[in-house]
């Protein structure tokens, strides 16, 4: 993985290139690239031996123009104040783009959450939510899932809140188990949107689905449903991998045995289906259809572009690319969903539990599955009218075009106050 790029600034430079398309002034544009602000703390729980520990924590709302705060709350040790606010700026553009009524938002704390307990977390994790207690609320700030956090952490902010507020009010918080007020179909969600931008791709550039070949770094949530997606298919899983190391069949593999693999041993690494080890940048440069990276930021940076052989790429991560990446694969004539599209999957699903628990009326597993393929097929088909109208080169400035426009008129038609 390469640290060059600075995903605030990436951020920034994605929303440069679609303005130069947009009639809409420089001070728009300027406000549409900063986080209305910010919330950093510092979190001191008790570890298991008695000692304190203390741990940087942060909160970004980017924008609220188009409805509440919206994204998830992600524990790694790579957690910044920039990588929250570059997250809180995609997920403002993520729900413009497949156009459901929420803001961005994202959250974090720094800690690699495999050295502690689970007590440990829980109370890492509701000393959390009693910080974002005043920020959150169902009309106002409404965290998710995102790396390394669940349906546990989102149970525990759950109660954290109700708690202290005395009430009922499952849809201050997304991502949570079905008794708890969770959706069907939301764990694959973010997975199944990768895959179902991808078949759109495929279908808009005339490629055959069916046999195709598919590398999928990243084998969490995201990346091993994917595959598993994409293999129902039709298409061919050959390599995937996890922070380990990656594996290779050029035949294809069956992507649930290699999951089953993972959960027992922690690691793609080493699954008998595999022809032979490879690493986590050769599958990103193998000669396939498709790659859907699903790991981190910035695992492509512009010297791999260089040597990556695959014809579409479906970002299942966030910002997986970086701009000099970008630019190098626009030239080749790689055709990148973005992440801004491919993984919307996860937040408009979070969108259909909020509908849901404000309702408190819960739909089919079916039922949500089907609205979901509208609301990507929807937003690819308004991405490609844009990309062809602008006549663009990269997908991505299209998806911005669109979405920019939408976060602006809403803005706009708002009036300005005070
Ligand atoms: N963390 C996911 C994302 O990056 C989901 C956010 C949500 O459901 O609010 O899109």
């Amino acid at each position: 993985m390469s640290d060059e790029a600075n995903p605030f600034e990436s951020l920034q430079s994605q929303i440069d290139d679609a303005a130069a398309y947009l009639d809409i002034g420089d001070d728009v544009i300027e406000r549409l690239k900063h986080p209305e602000r910010v919330l950093e703390t510092n979190l001191t729980i008790e570890r298991d031996d008695g000692d304190l520990e203390r741990f940087k924590a942060f909160r970004s709302q980017f924008n609220g123009d188009r409805g509440p705060y919206k994204g998830g709350i992600r524990y790694h040790p790579q957690v910044s104040r920039d990588e929250v606010k570059a997250l809180s700026g995609w997920m403002t553009y993520k729900t413009a783009i497949v156009d459901i009524p929420l803001g961005g938002g994202k959250g974090g704390i720094v800690i690699d959450p495999d050295d502690y307990s689970e007590a440990e977390l829980e109370r890492l994790t509701r000393s959390f939510g009693k910080e974002l207690r005043p920020l959150i609320g169902e009309d106002r700030d409404v965290p998710a899932p995102d790396v390394n956090t669940g349906q546990r952490e989102m149970n525990w902010i759950k109660d954290t809140y109700e708690n202290l507020e005395n009430t009922t009010e499952p849809g201050v918080i997304t991502g949570k188990a079905l008794d708890s007020g969770g959706s069907e179909g939301r764990v694959e969600a973010t997975g199944r949107s990768t895959v179902i931008a991808a078949r759109e791709a495929f279908d808009y550039l005339d490629k055959d689905l069916e046999g195709a070949t598919v590398a999928v770094q990243g084998y969490g949530n995201a990346g091993w449903i994917a595959a598993k997606l994409i293999d129902e298919m039709g298409a061919t899983v050959v390599a995937a991998s996890d922070s380990s190391g990656g594996i290779y069949n050029p035949d294809g593999f069956d992507p649930v045995a290699a999951k089953e693999h993972k959960n027992e041993t922690g690691s793609v690494v080493g699954f008998e289906g595999s022809e032979e080890a490879v690493t986590n940048d050769d599958v990103l440069t193998l000669d396939v259809d498709l790659l859907i990276p699903a790991a981190l930021e910035n695992a492509i940076d512009a010297d791999l572009a260089e040597a990556v052989e695959a014809d579409v790429i479906s970002e299942a991560a966030n910002g997986p690319l970086t701009p000099a990446a970008d630019e190098v694969l626009e030239g080749k004539d790689v055709f990148v969903i973005p992440d801004i599209l491919a993984n919307a999957g996860g937040v408009t699903v979070s969108y259909f539990e909020w509908v849901q628990n404000r309702q408190r009326f819960y739909w089919a597993e079916e039922r949500v599955n089907e609205e979901l393929e509208g609301i990507i097929v929807d937003a690819f088909d308004a991405l490609v009218e844009t990309y062809e109208r602008h006549d663009l080169e990269n997908p991505r400035t299209a998806a911005y075009v669109v979405a920019i426009q939408r976060v602006a008129d809403a803005f706009e038609e708002a009036g300005s106050w005070p």
